[in-house]
């Protein structure tokens, strides 16, 4: 596109083009020099630069230059900043909530009087236009430390007696350096924990400018850790056992490699990880506000965004005038010097990262998908791609699946709410959704259909500390912001082991040999509401303490936990009102009651407990269905104070189909007090009980004859180390509960890395609180913009 001359003002008011509008680079580039003498890490709150250290250059993606140098973090630099952060704590935990509070508040108040450095240091090293920087980024990040300094000062009262897990490794990426930094370090510091963290090695500066500003704001020494490098120190960081928790943002493949990496380990874990993020437009939109949005989806940041709008979806009605008029914004974006206050989009932050984009759409172009690109003059020298389409991509192609983290988009038509709801969730990714409809009715039902962390009606890019982000399925587990990121930040329970309990079960699977002609008769599986044989036609010895024979439970293997997911799928529990499942619950205790004799002799002869003990978890049990089921229409979701005009739902959901795998003792209450919380809150149980299985197995039975849809519990016996795995590694299993030793944690919590699935080890049986809701919940947040 030719640019007019500048100098003739007619011309500028013919074609209403900008002039260049640069903002100056003076103080940042200033600071970048000095700071660039001599390249350290940030550690105990002191600049810190072992004489060996390796060292790799950090470039301007919008010229290629390089700005300074950065050092590479060994193993023993994360370790010296461990040790920081751990001698830290009670210097930091002593200074209390109003302390905190204070520091934080000084952050963000320092920040924001350097804001204007921050941006353009962030805009010369990750080449995100100026205007994102100064009007999104650095604002976000100001509000941020504010609203968690209010966080701070109110802990005792919104969570007394919550523990800071300790020292807290924090991983961010490139594309938001110090967004990210904000919303991993700010709830943190609030929670009274201390802090590692590792910027990306593309975007270090502002991280380092960031360090800075600590000194500045009271912190003390070794809250803060700072330490560079690449995803070796990234990995150095996740391993290292003196740190209590992960919370890491970037590509599913690493967060992957992260999960694996802490499974069994009990460190905490949050990963915000990649999207494919859909944008419906329907009919009865407006049009030209969603055009307009749909710039602001995709190539707001050169679309290496996480939540980027990056899926068009548009009605088949609108179709043509929709893509005309995206063709037509797309040829009046303007792409260059980041600085220029007047840019549309910036530069890609490295060459190797530009030529991935660039590979992947040369694939797309190769398979035929239909091409669009404006006819943009692109700078020389730096790192650029223009803002792409491939129209009308097939759902199943690379570039309509897979995310391409750069300003592309693929689109394509439907014809009714439902086919968009289906093509929308047709993707492992569920970080976030934009959908376009003046119609409310619409627009809530396809809001609460699809499977995203965060929904914006009518617009999209909404951001704020008071509203959690964060995804579903393959897009990551954990919200950042509100009042979930917040407790994401507080040490979880000390997790129950099998045999913590009140009542002994005898352990172990005994293969049954009996030929016995008075015992054919052997407990079944419980799947999709009826009593089966299990598939491989074997079963165990369910003993008394001193080895008789009480009966025969089924054996369950691979192919029952497919058939149990299968049936847990089909069942209608989820989408049942809050009150029809209390009604269900209730209802069970009510059949349970009865029976309570046989079901405590049953635990008797199996743990030796007792009769009155025996009569007691019976009774507990029954106490427990009535609990939760008076919890099931309770546990509502919050409506947020934003600075924006508009409400933010913020919608607890189930997670879905969820695994148990039930503690050893206790063998009735042990099932009861977790797979009743997972119900209340509309999720579909796949339990696994103790081996002393024939209370579980006869509540089961009873169960059969209340109202429980069939599917929403399935009870498979036998071998927790055997089949767990084998539960915790299916991709139709969306979350799981165990109670495991540590061997068998680390080998359920690695297979659950295959699909993202959240891992939870309970506390205690005795544990009637909220948290076991919270666990079984995962929170949509549904922005609602309104006003004139
Ligand atoms: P990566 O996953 O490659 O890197 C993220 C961070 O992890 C970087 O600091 C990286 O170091 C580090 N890292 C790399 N390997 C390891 C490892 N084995 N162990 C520990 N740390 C490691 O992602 P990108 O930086 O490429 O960021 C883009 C991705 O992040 C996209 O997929 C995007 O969707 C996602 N993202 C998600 C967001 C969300 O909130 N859900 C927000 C922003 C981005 P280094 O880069 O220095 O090598």
């Amino acid at each position: 596109m030719m640019s007019p001359d500048k100098h003739n003002p007619a011309e500028s008011l013919e074609t209403l083009d900008w002039g260049p509008a640069v903002e100056s680079a003076e103080e940042a580039r200033s600071w970048i020099e000095k700071s660039g003498t001599q390249p350290a890490h940030f550690i105990g709150g002191e600049w810190s630069a072992p004489t060996a250290a390796k060292r790799f250059s950090s470039r301007c993606p919008a010229t290629g230059e390089v700005l300074r140098d950065v050092l590479q973090g060994s193993s023993d630099d994360v370790d010296r900043a461990v040790q920081a952060a751990r001698t830290a704590l009670p210097t930091w935990q002593a200074m209390g909530p109003d302390g905190r509070a204070r520091c934080l508040y000084a952050i963000a108040r320092n920040i924001q009087k350097e804001s204007r450095l921050f941006a353009v240091v962030e805009s010369l090293d990750n080449g995100k236009p100026i205007r994102e920087t100064r009007d999104l980024d650095i604002p976000l990040v100001v509000r941020h430390f504010y609203h968690h300094a209010g966080s701070a000062q109110l802990l005792d009262e919104t969570d007394p007696g919550a523990e800071p897990w300790g020292v807290c490794g924090q991983i961010i990426p490139w594309n938001f350096p110090l967004l990210m930094l904000a919303w991993k370090i700010a709830p943190a510091l609030a929670c009274g924990n201390t802090v590692v963290l590792k910027p990306a090695e593309w975007t270090s500066l502002s991280a380092l400018l960031f360090a800075e500003t600590c000194q500045k704001s009271g912190l003390p020494d070794g809250v803060i850790n700072i330490v560079t490098g690449d995803g070796e120190t990234g990995a150095a960081i996740v391993s290292h056992p003196d740190i209590d928790k992960v919370a890491f943002t970037g590509s599913t493949e690493v967060g992957r490699i992260i999960r694996e990496a802490t499974a069994g380990s009990g460190k905490g874990l949050t990963l915000e990880l990649g999207g494919k993020s859909p944008y419906i437009i329907f009919e009865d939109s407006d049009i030209d506000s969603a055009v307009e949005g749909l710039v602001d989806a995709i190539w707001f940041n050169q679309g290496q965004v996480c939540c980027a709008g990056s899926r068009m979806l548009v009605q088949e009605s609108i179709s043509d005038e929709v893509h005309r008029k995206v063709e037509e914004r797309m040829s009046r974006l303007r792409v260059g010097n980041p600085l220029d206050k007047a840019i549309d989009i910036g530069a890609m932050v490295e060459e190797k990262h530009r030529d991935q984009v660039a590979a992947m759409c040369e694939r797309a172009k190769g398979e035929g998908i239909t091409c669009i690109q404006p006819p943009i003059d692109l700078p020389e020298q730096g790192y650029w791609f223009p803002p792409t389409l491939f129209r009308e991509a097939p759902l199943s192609s690379e570039i309509a699946s897979q995310e391409v983290f750069g300003p592309v988009l693929v689109s394509t038509t439907f014809r009714t709410p439902q086919e968009a709801v289906k093509i929308a969730n047709h993707s492992r990714y569920g970080l976030a959704a934009s959908i376009w409809s003046q119609d409310i009715d619409t627009a809530l039902d396809v809001a609460r259909k699809v499977e995203a962390g965060t929904v914006w009606v009518n617009g999209t890019n909404m951001f704020d500390a008071s509203s959690g982000f964060g995804g579903m399925k393959e897009s990551g587990f954990g919200r950042e912001g509100g009042r979930e990121g917040l407790r994401a930040y507080l040490r979880d329970v000390k997790p129950m082991t099998p045999t913590d309990g009140d009542t002994s079960a005898t352990g172990g699977i005994v293969n049954s040999t009996s030929t016995d002609p008075a015992l054919d008769r052997t407990a079944k599986l419980y799947i999709g509401g009826k009593q089966v044989r299990p598939d491989g036609g074997y079963c165990f010895e369910v003993q008394s303490p001193a080895g008789e024979l009480l009966g025969l439970a089924a054996r369950s293997n691979r192919k029952d936990v497919r058939n149990a997911v299968e049936a847990s799928h089909r069942s209608k529990w989820g989408s049942m009102t809050g009150h029809a499942r209390a009604q269900v619950m209730w209802f069970i205790a009510e059949n349970l009651e009865p029976r309570s004799d046989d079901l405590a002799q049953l635990i008797d002869q199996m743990t030796g407990c007792g009769a009155e003990a025996a009569q007691k978890e019976v009774q507990q049990s029954v106490a427990r269905w009535i609990w939760w089921a008076s919890w099931a229409d309770k546990h509502d979701g919050a409506v947020h104070d934003t600075p924006w005009r508009g409400l933010v739902l913020a919608v607890h959901e189930p997670f879905g189909t969820a695994g148990l795998i039930c503690p050893q003792q206790n063998p009735l209450l042990g099932l009861v007090a977790l797979c009743a919380p997972l119900l209340a809150t509309g999720n579909r149980v796949i339990a696994i009980p103790s081996t002393a299985a024939l209370a579980a197995v006869e509540m089961c039975r009873i169960i059969e004859h209340s109202d429980l849809p069939a599917g929403a519990l399935n009870l498979l016996t036998g071998d927790a180390a055997e089949i767990g795995p084998v539960l915790a590694g299916h991709d139709d299993v969306d979350l799981l509960w165990h109670v495991s030793d540590e061997p068998l944690a680390r080998k359920l919590e690695a297979a659950s890395a295959g699909n993202m699935k959240v891992c939870w080890r309970p506390g205690e049986l005795s544990d009637r609180s909220r948290r076991m809701l919270d666990r079984g919940t995962q929170v949509k947040n549904i922005w609602l913009p309104h006003g004139i």
